[in-house]
């Protein structure tokens, strides 16, 4: 028994319905083999919801009809599991430019030296004259020498529409989104290998999301807070917590992370970077050893000395 002679998880539910009426012991079916047939059943539905559902990949392995294209998201979309707009190919119609014929219409064109241009072909049988159309040029009478641009000659455009797709967490730059075509009734499945857009501050890890927070370095000791856009939106964070040095966790505000079948949210880690002015006038460095000898009780705590 296998799964392939199934086509969809829901045909198989039914097969199981039909099949565990005999096959319960209680119905006088042998525990043993019953046993068998619900791991297998177990196994043959998993891999059969995988299928069907939009699900993630290590590598594009392409089975069947397929579509394949880099596609980009934000990191926001990915950690959080957005629902996002994506433009996908879901049919194939007659190509517009061409009407189908894969040539394109308005470049260079000949006679057609079969009809030599009627487009059509007379025979001639005893006294009686016979007019077919000529099929080299299709009736047309003109031979198109280049191609359509528009469908590369296949005479087929895929038509393109706006869906939304529910991103699975767990996604990370690379890996491939597996959308099954069944679920917007194309005649393919798509494999979009993830690229993210460049964020200023953000960086996305398997298990974390990294905040580059780049500041003047006297930021820390004039402001109260400091503004940090999380996930969740802005955010005005103690700026003491950045006085130890080190890096600041937000617990469970990172991305969404998937271990085994369990999904939990993982840290959002901000490291403080001091932006320093590269020069800096006489006036305000003698400002600055001012300000400095005020700033009581605090010790010099430079390693060598
Ligand atoms: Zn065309
Ligand atoms: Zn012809």
């Amino acid at each position: 028994m296998n799964n392939f002679a199934f086509s969809s998880s829901e045909e198989l539910k039914q097969y199981f319905r039909i099949r565990v009426k005999t096959l319960h012991p209680d119905r006088g079916g042998n525990p043993e083999e019953y046993l068998k047939f619900l791991e297998w059943y177990k196994k043959a539905l998993g891999e059969l919801q995988k299928k069907e559902s939009v699900s993630i990949l290590k590598q594009y392995i392409p089975k069947g009809n397929s579509f394949y294209k880099m596609q980009e998201f934000t990191i926001r979309e990915v950690a959080l599991a957005e629902t996002v707009e994506l433009t996908l190919p879901l049919r194939e119609i007659t190509c517009p430019d061409c009407k189908g014929c894969g040539q394109d219409l308005k470049g260079a064109k000949e006679t057609c030296h079969n009809c030599q241009g009627k487009g059509v072909l007379t025979l001639l049988k005893g006294n009686q004259s016979l007019t077919f159309p000529c099929s080299f040029c299709n009736g047309k009478g003109v031979i198109f020498k280049e191609s359509c641009s528009r469908c590369m000659g296949k005479g087929k455009i895929k038509e393109e529409e706006r869906v939304k797709v529910k991103l699975p967490p767990g996604l990370r730059e690379g890996d491939i989104l597996f959308i099954p075509g069944s679920l917007y009734n194309a005649k393919w499945d798509f494999y979009l290998e993830v690229v993210l857009k460049k964020h200023p501050n953000l960086t996305l890890e398997k298990d974390k999301l990294l905040y580059e927070l780049k500041l003047p370095f006297y930021e820390i000791l004039i402001k109260e807070t400091i503004a940090i856009d999380t996930l969740e939106g802005r955010e005005e964070i103690p700026s003491r917590l950045f006085t130890t040095g080190g890096s600041v966790v937000l617990r469970g505000r990172g991305p969404f992370v998937k271990e085994n079948d369990s999904i939990k949210r993982g840290d959002l880690v901000i490291s403080l970077k001091p932006v320093f002015p590269e020069k800096i006038s006489a006036k305000a460095k003698s400002y600055l050893e001012k300000a400095i000898k005020y700033m009581e009780g605090f010790k010099n705590e430079d390693p060598r000395f």
